[in-house]
């Protein structure tokens, strides 16, 4: 086995390699879970796959007394944050996540600052599932692209919202509920952000039969509504899905094939959802660096060595868990990314 930059390397997806990642969960007496971005392997040798919320529920539910979180940081400290008392274990701690990344708990704070002493009214912060636990704890309520609408919805019309981290899905969310007292943080996911409005607009035309499945996360998600709209695509045809919400959508659509724009890794579990729909990557690059940390070598050595552990302050977790569960309570959370 070797590290490096891009991960532990050296060890390949075997059926010994399954057999023997099974044996070490059951005497670890740890549940495994794997994100719908993560490699087909990781999915396949996993108790649970799903996005990021319905794991960190999977995860506080569970018996086990470790949960080995096989996606990026943020999400293995959510688990963390609604499971305090469980030894909480990620494959690769390096593994990151560049909207996470795009605001800081300072920045966060002196936004806020900047926005009191320009006279506005004290605002709600609203913070997508995919920052920091330091992020989430200065957030008053937390959201998934699912509930995003309804957690904006539920907060008093005289009171401004600061919404961070995704400018995507705050725009997204400005139009659909049209509100004007929304301000949006700058920040993106390098790689939904590479999935671009020229691109599904070529891939649409050329596939006049196929529904189109976009995360509101990605660069195109303004553009499959624009052509949707001007009648370039058939509004029918477009589907603005949190990655839960593909999967239901991918059970019941009529189409025999479907574009997809969000993360390559959600390929696998579609085609396994629904075997007889042909389903395609708007941009088959769009693939996370980051998610894809988590290889085979790095999960046989989390559950070998029981590294990395995922820490959370108690104070930290506190407050970041009050944000978790008022987003639970509003509207369908869904799971987020
Ligand atoms: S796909 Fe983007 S948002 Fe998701 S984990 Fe990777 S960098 Fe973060």
């Amino acid at each position: 086995m070797r590290r490096t930059e891009d991960g532990y390397t050296g060890v390949s997806a075997t059926e010994e390699w399954a057999a023997e990642v099974r044996r070490l969960a059951e005497r670890r007496n740890a549940v495994l879970l794997a994100h719908n971005y993560q490699l087909p392997e990781i999915q396949d040798v996993a108790d649970h796959t799903g996005d990021s919320l319905a794991l960190s529920r999977i995860a506080a539910e569970s018996t086990a007394d470790e949960i080995v979180f096989c996606g990026v940081h943020f999400m293995a400290e959510t688990a963390k944050i609604l499971s305090p008392d469980k030894t909480v274990l990620i494959p690769d701690e390096r593994a990151g996540c560049s909207l996470a990344d795009s605001i800081t708990a300072e920045d966060l704070r002196s936004w806020r600052e900047q926005f009191l002493d320009a006279g506005e009214p004290e605002p709600v912060v609203v913070s997508y599932v995919n920052t920091t636990a330091e992020v989430k704890a200065e957030t008053d309520v937390c959201c998934t692209s699912s509930n995003a609408v309804d957690v904006v919805r539920s907060i008093p019309e005289e009171r401004p919202v600061l919404f961070c981290p995704d400018q995507f899905l705050g725009a997204h969310v400005k139009r659909v509920t049209g509100r004007q007292n929304l301000h949006v943080w700058a920040g993106e996911c390098h790689v939904h952000a590479g999935i671009n409005g020229a691109e599904l607009a070529e891939r649409a035309a050329s596939e006049p039969d196929a529904d189109l499945f976009i995360h509101p996360e990605c660069g195109c998600a303004t553009s499959a509504l624009y052509l949707a709209g001007d009648g370039t695509v058939d509004s029918e045809r477009v589907k603005i899905l949190s990655t839960g919400g593909m999967l239901d959508a991918a059970r019941s659509t009529g189409a025999s094939s479907v574009l997809v724009a969000t993360e390559v890794g959600m390929l696998h579990q579609l085609r396994t959802a629904a075997p007889d729909i042909d389903f395609r990557a708007v941009n088959d690059r769009a693939s996370c660096r980051y998610m894809k940390m988590i290889t085979p070598a790095a999960l046989l050595r989390c559950l070998t060595e029981g590294r990395d552990r995922v820490e959370v302050s108690d104070e930290v977790a506190r407050r970041a868990r009050s944000a978790v569960e008022r987003m639970i309570s509003i509207g369908r959370p869904g799971g987020g990314e």
